[in-house]
């Protein structure tokens, strides 16, 4: 019984998602579901990808948390469209609270869509947002285990950001495993390793995100 009502619920979203994508797609906006544990670094990965489109494509950001509105405001002060969602308690984003957060945006002014969802490795992965791509954060503190520990989300996402090289001397984290880890729950997931402190490998992900927004675009 509560299977039934979980994928009415899922098929519920999906629609919902699907009206979104078209809308999206509408606006030749292409929309990033970036998903992580709390504290990985999704809103700086946002604010320092954001600097490397300026001039050249334009962002828009919906910021979801379960409560406040502390990263709307750090991005809004960079003047770059940003709505806030509180879930009041949910875990996750669905398709409805995009849905009511596009209305809220300037969709003509927008290309590239950040859509930050809730910190947590488990069911983001399940809610179709209408987005053309799902990017997942990991950090180097948070050790090298979160690949067996949620594979689901692994093998959900088209790209792995591993936030936090510069901290490499002083964690328990093996880069080179960790990749092969990672290609082995997906292989076609694309890889990259970097830092929002130090910068270092931020432009190899900005250049593969502009190609991949690209595809939609032109
Ligand atoms: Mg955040
Ligand atoms: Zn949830």
């Amino acid at each position: 019984m509560e299977i039934k009502v979980l994928k009415d619920i899922l098929s519920a979203n999906d629609r919902i998602a699907q009206r979104n994508r078209q809308l999206l797609d509408s606006h030749k906006i292409f929309a990033v579901n970036i998903m992580a544990s709390p504290g990985a670094g999704k809103t700086s990965l946002i604010m320092e990808t954001t600097k490397r489109l300026e001039g050249r494509v334009k962002p828009g950001v919906i910021e979801g948390d379960i409560a406040s509105s502390i990263d709307a405001e750090a991005v809004g002060k960079m003047g770059v469209p940003v709505v806030q969602i509180n879930t009041g308690g949910e875990c996750h984003l669905d398709a409805n609270m995009i849905s009511n957060a596009l209305g809220s945006l300037p969709l003509p002014e927008i290309q590239v869509l950040f859509i930050e969802n809730v910190g947590n490795l488990v069911c983001p992965a399940e809610f179709a947002l209408g987005e053309h791509l799902k990017v997942l954060i990991v950090h180097t503190p948070e050790g090298d285990d979160k690949p067996f520990k949620y594979p689901l989300m692994f093998h959900a996402v088209d790209a792995v950001i591993i936030n936090k090289i510069d901290l490499l001397p002083y964690v328990k984290f093996n880069l080179e495993a960790y990749t092969k880890t990672v290609k082995s729950i997906n292989s076609q997931v694309a890889i990259f390793p970097l830092s929002c402190t130090t910068g270092q490998g931020l432009d190899a992900w900005v250049a593969w995100l502009v190609e991949m927004a690209s595809s939609l675009t032109r």
